[in-house]
C-alpha cells in the first residue's frame, strides 16, 4: 500500500486508488495529484490500496479486497491483512474511493446510505446516478470508513482515467481541498435490492442497458441461450455478461431524484 499526502496536518478526507487491482483509472488521477502537487486549503490523503494486485494486473491476490473489511493484521490472505491496515490508515477520513467497471461507460456514485454527506457531496460530482447498496455492504470498505465510492467508467479505457481525474478534483473541489466552485446537478438515486444471478456456462448475453427500467416479462439476460425473464420490472446496475464470475449484476429500485437549490454568488 502507497499512503502519500498533500498539504500539512492530519488529513480528515482521503482519496484511495487501486482496491481492485485491474482498474487502473483512480491510480493514475492519484499519480497525477502527486506529480502535480496542487496547493491544498486542507490536507488530503492519498492512497494505493493493492500494489500487489496492481503489478500483477489482476482483481486481487488472495481475495477480493472489497469484500474482506474489516480484515484483521493476522488474516491469513495477503487482502485481509490489507483491509485491516486500510481501515486504520482511513479512520477518521471521509474516503473517496475509485472503481471501473465492464458494464457502464458513464460515471456513478455508490453510496452506504444516503446520508447528509451523500446528500451534498455526490450531486457537486460529474456523475450521472447515486447508487444506494447498503444491502450488499457486507465486507465492503464503506462497511468500516464514511466513503463514498466512484465507478469512473469502462475497465481499462482512458476515458475512465480522465474520468477519475475529473471526479477526484470535483470531490476535492466539493471538500474545500481544492480552491473553486463545482456544478451541481439533479440526480437520480437507486436503491440495489436483489442480485441477479447467473449460472455455470460457456457464454453470457446481456440485453438491456443499465438504469433503463425493464419491464415484466422482458428478457434481460442470457446464459448458453437460455434466457431470463424479469418476472417484475427493474433497474439494472453494473449489469455485464462477464463483469462478475457468479453474478449478472444487480436489480434496483428508482428511489428518487435529488434537485439542488441554486447557489447564491
Ligand atoms: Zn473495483
Amino acid at each position: 500500500m502507497r499512503v502519500a499526502q498533500l498539504g500539512s496536518g492530519t488529513p480528515e478526507i482521503a482519496v484511495v486508488a487501486g482496491v481492485h487491482g485491474d482498474e487502473p483509472c483512480g491510480v493514475r488521477a492519484v499519480e497525477r495529484l502527486l506529480d502535480e502537487r496542487p496547493p491544498v486549503k486542507r490536507p488530503v490523503k492519498l492512497i494505493v490500496a493493492n500494489e500487489a494486485a496492481l503489478e500483477r494486473r489482476v482483481r486481487f491476490v488472495d481475495e477480493d479486497l472489497n469484500r474482506t473489511f474489516p480484515g484483521h493484521p493476522d488474516a491469513p490472505t495477503h487482502e485481509g491483512q490489507l483491509a485491516h491496515q486500510l481501515v486504520e490508515e482511513l479512520e477518521d477520513c471521509l474516503a473517496f474511493s475509485m472503481h471501473s467497471t465492464q458494464s457502464h461507460a458513464d460515471p456513478f456514485a455508490i453510496v452506504n446510505g444516503i446520508n447528509e454527506t451523500a446528500r451534498e457531496l455526490v450531486p457537486q460530482l460529474p456523475v450521472a446516478a447515486m447508487v444506494e447498496t447498503s444491502n450488499f455492504a457486507e465486507g465492503r470498505l464503506f462497511s468500516k470508513v464514511n466513503t463514498i465510492e466512484v465507478e469512473c467508467g469502462l475497465q481499462g479505457s482512458e476515458t475512465a482515467a480522465q474520468n477519475a481525474d475529473r471526479l477526484t478534483r470535483s470531490f476535492l473541489t466539493a471538500v474545500g481541498a481544492l480552491p473553486g466552485d463545482t456544478v451541481a446537478r439533479d440526480l437520480p438515486v437507486y436503491q440495489l435490492t436483489d442480485v441477479i444471478g447467473k449460472t455455470q456456462a460457456d457464454t453470457y448475453e446481456v440485453f438491456v442497458d443499465n438504469f433503463t427500467e425493464v419491464d415484466a416479462g422482458d428478457p434481460f439476460a442470457a446464459a448458453d441461450g437460455d434466457t431470463q425473464v424479469a418476472e417484475e420490472p427493474f433497474y439494472p446496475v453494473l449489469m455485464s455478461p462477464n463483469g462478475y464470475r457468479d453474478v449478472f449484476g444487480y436489480a434496483a429500485d428508482k428511489l428518487e431524484i435529488l434537485t439542488t437549490p441554486p447557489t447564491a454568488d
